[in-house]
């Protein structure tokens, strides 16, 4: 071997694993030792590591490591060590420059063709390993609102908080939801400290609300914290410590979409009555004295009730009118009563399919036109040979609580 060559090796063997991460382009996590990461080579979430500290790499999913610069450029290039043209070429990427001359080396075209199976190979495993960690998270999510829901009591012996709030929004005595739970001191988590580690702003009592899929199974859940002494909301009043902003008293945790919160009764009846929230389900529940033959739902909110509208069928509202970036004044737009016609079950809230009479309520504090438009989608979206779909809307000025209320009088 001539010497130009075992020079080029001694100085690669030389290489630190740092410097040799740092060629091949890896992830340095802040500023520990330690950087996990997917294998550019065998994908993965964190099956990859190297430590600068220990100047080691290891990657669990090939079983490989070591504690040299080459050894790990190797396996993330897909070389084999045992092949002097590769040892030869890993030594070339670890010191940033070609093999002398005098050596046996890949072919031009070789090394191409490699080259572009790594990139290949790479953009694979990055789409992949981003893929995998939303779906973590959304299932993390989805983990925590069911851990959320199973720890609350049923709405019942323990649960009395729920129905005196309902009770006290106009919804009646609601005894036998088996759906509603009560927490008696749920935290509400708001902001980070200074470590970055999540701040309990309050904690009290709170109606828990499941979102079920088609299968009954809960895939999150919609909080409504609790103060019965907070009137007319009875929920209490949470600021910023901030900003001072006014915050929800209500969230949602896991996921909604497609979803629906089961207020009462079985979704196996033929008919369905429910709307946006669930005060104005419940409250319409109370005033028609919750009926045997129903099942009550809320959708969490209108898009969730409704689905995306076409592109085509968007409109400029009658009356509206807000400023664009230039000062002057444009009608406000508003999404149309068509729905989108490539629409995914996901878009939108489940239906059983032998559901015979839907009732949707209309929300009379949101804005009529816009509210009028989604119930139109709504319906269209819902649509079913023999399926009946009336729209309720409270009369003006009032809503179904406060038509509860005077029916519950009159009676
Ligand atoms: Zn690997």
């Amino acid at each position: 071997m001539n010497n130009p060559v075992i020079f080029f090796v001694e100085e690669a063997r030389a290489t630190s694993i740092e410097y040799a991460a740092k060629l091949l382009g890896l992830k340095f996590s802040g500023s520990r030792y330690e950087h996990p990461q997917p294998c550019p080579h065998c994908g993965g979430t964190d099956t990859f590591a190297f430590n600068t500290a220990k100047n080691k790499w290891n990657c669990r999913a090939g079983g490989v490591g070591g504690n040299d610069g080459i050894g790990m450029v190797a396996h993330c290039e897909g070389l084999d060590l045992h092949r002097r043209a590769h040892f030869l070429e890993a030594c070339a990427i670890v010191l940033g420059r070609p093999v002398p001359d005098q050596a046996e080396q890949e072919s031009a075209e070789e090394h191409v063709r490699r080259l572009r199976r790594i990139e290949q190979r790479r953009r694979h495993n990055e789409k992949q390993a981003a893929a995998k960690s939303q779906l973590d998270f959304r299932e993390r999510e989805r983990q925590r609102a069911r851990a959320i829901y199973e720890a609350a009591a049923p709405v019942g012996r323990y649960g009395r908080p729920v129905a005196e709030y309902l009770a006290a929004r106009g919804c009646g005595q609601i005894t036998s939801s088996h759906w509603l739970r009560y927490a008696s001191g749920l935290v509400y988590w708001h902001g980070q400290d200074e470590g970055g580690r999540p701040v309990a702003l309050h904690a009290g009592p709170a109606m828990i609300a499941p979102f079920m899929d088609r299968s009954l199974v809960a895939i999150g859940c919609h909080i409504t914290w609790l103060d019965l002494a907070c009137a007319p909301k009875f929920r209490p009043q949470l600021f910023d410590p901030a900003s001072g902003e006014l915050l929800p008293s209500k969230k949602m945790r896991g996921s909604k979409k497609g979803g629906l919160i089961p207020l009462s009764g079985d979704p196996s009846a033929r008919r369905w009555v429910g709307g946006e929230g669930i005060e104005n389900g419940a409250a319409f529940a109370c005033w028609e004295n919750w009926r045997p033959d129903t099942f009550y739902f809320a959708a969490g909110d209108l898009g969730n009730l409704a689905g995306p509208a076409a592109a085509g069928s968007r409109f400029a509202h009658p009356t509206l009118k807000k400023p664009d970036a230039k000062g002057v004044l444009r009608p406000v737009m508003v999404a149309g009563p068509v729905p989108r016609p490539d629409r995914d079950a996901e878009d939108a809230m489940w239906v059983g399919d032998h559901v015979e009479e839907l009732v949707l309520l209309a929300d009379a504090d949101s804005e009529r036109v816009m509210t009028a438009a989604a119930m139109a989608r709504a319906r269209a979206r819902h649509a079913r040979p023999g399926r009946a779909i009336p729209i309720v809307w409270p009369r003006p000025g009032c809503d179904f609580a406060a038509m509860a209320a005077q029916a519950a009088r009159v009676a």
